[in-house]
């Protein structure tokens, strides 16, 4: 399961930026073509965040659109499906700028102002 190793690379993260307070909310923001499932990512979170700082922590996801350049004609387009084609000329040969991200964006700890 997909899912199960970036909830563990998620927790790894926060855990290690909360330094043993207890989390409430973790924001992350993940790419489209990672290919997540909301669903199987929330359930491998509550399993691999048991019995750490961010157990029962709320997992707020961020979808981020993929885009690219296409190498044809130098327009950028953006995805939230495939294929992944220009929008201007119809093009497969195109550059990915976005889309493959995978990052924790915001933490919420206990007795600590969010920011
Ligand atoms: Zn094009």
């Amino acid at each position: 399961m997909h899912e199960l190793s970036i909830a563990d690379a998620v927790v790894r993260i926060a855990c290690a930026h909360a330094a043993g307070r207890r989390i409430e909310t973790i924001e992350i923001k993940v790419g489209h073509l990672r290919q997540v499932v909301p669903d199987s990512l929330a359930f491998a979170f509550s399993l691999v965040s048991e019995g750490t700082p961010a157990e029962g922590a709320e997992l707020v996801m961020e979808e981020v659109p993929a885009a690219g350049v296409c190498r044809a004609c130098g327009v950028e387009s953006e995805w939230s499906g495939f294929p992944l084609a220009c929008a201007a000329c119809g093009g497969l040969d195109v550059e990915l700028v976005r889309g493959e991200e995978l990052l924790v964006d915001a933490l919420t700890m206990e007795g600590v102002p969010s920011g």
